[in-house]
């Protein structure tokens, strides 16, 4: 409990940004405290002990930052899923609908293998479809989902529940 009032202490709130109407929440102020910062990544790497994950697939951008020293911490390999167009090799790509318009991930597919359990790892579930995408790449890739595990869940926007079928009763752990 003292945790997460820690995190959520270092959680600022930033109105109209990106856009007007919109509270984004900005983790700049976590990553900035190492107490928090270290107390975040040990909480998801326990996540990942915990449901049996082989691999970390951080989300980009800030899915990146989390993902990759808990892989550390949790002894595990980093794979990162990244927007179309980034990475050199050959990928997966999955398309996925946004508000407005269409978003496009990929992965690397022969970083992971047939005997993968793969976490999720990103900051902010918001509409849930990044995430929702992301494990439609790990199953193509032939991996096994072993769940998603994120700093925060914005339940108003309904991502639990748009995630749910995609997740086939994979954990959804919200810090
Ligand atoms: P979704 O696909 O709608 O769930 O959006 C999730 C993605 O958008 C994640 O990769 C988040 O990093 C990012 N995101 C959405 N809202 C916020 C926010 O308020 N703060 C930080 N990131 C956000």
């Amino acid at each position: 409990e003292g945790m997460r009032e820690l995190l959520l202490s270092r959680i600022r709130d930033v109105s109209d940004y990106p856009q007007p109407g919109v509270m984004f929440k900005d983790i700049t102020p976590l990553l900035a405290d190492p107490a928090a910062f270290t107390a975040l990544t040990d909480a998801l790497a326990g996540v990942c002990a915990r449901h049996g994950a082989t691999k970390v697939v951080g989300l980009e951008a800030r899915g990146f930052i989390l993902a990759a020293p808990v892989a550390v911490r949790a002894g595990l390999g980093f794979i990162p899923v990244r927007k179309a167009g980034k990475l050199p090799g050959a990928t997966l790509s999955q398309a996925y609908e946004l508000e407005y318009g269409t978003a496009e991930i990929e992965i690397h597919a022969e970083d992971l293998g047939g005997g993968d359990r793969v976490m999720v790892i990103d900051d902010v579930l918001a509409t849930g479809g990044t995430a929702e995408a992301s494990l439609e790449l790990i199953r193509r890739a032939g991996a096994e989902v072993a769940g998603v595990a994120i700093l925060m869940e914005l339940g108003f926007l309904g991502g639990r529940a748009r995630l749910e079928p995609a997740l086939q009763g994979a954990p959804l752990e919200a810090l």
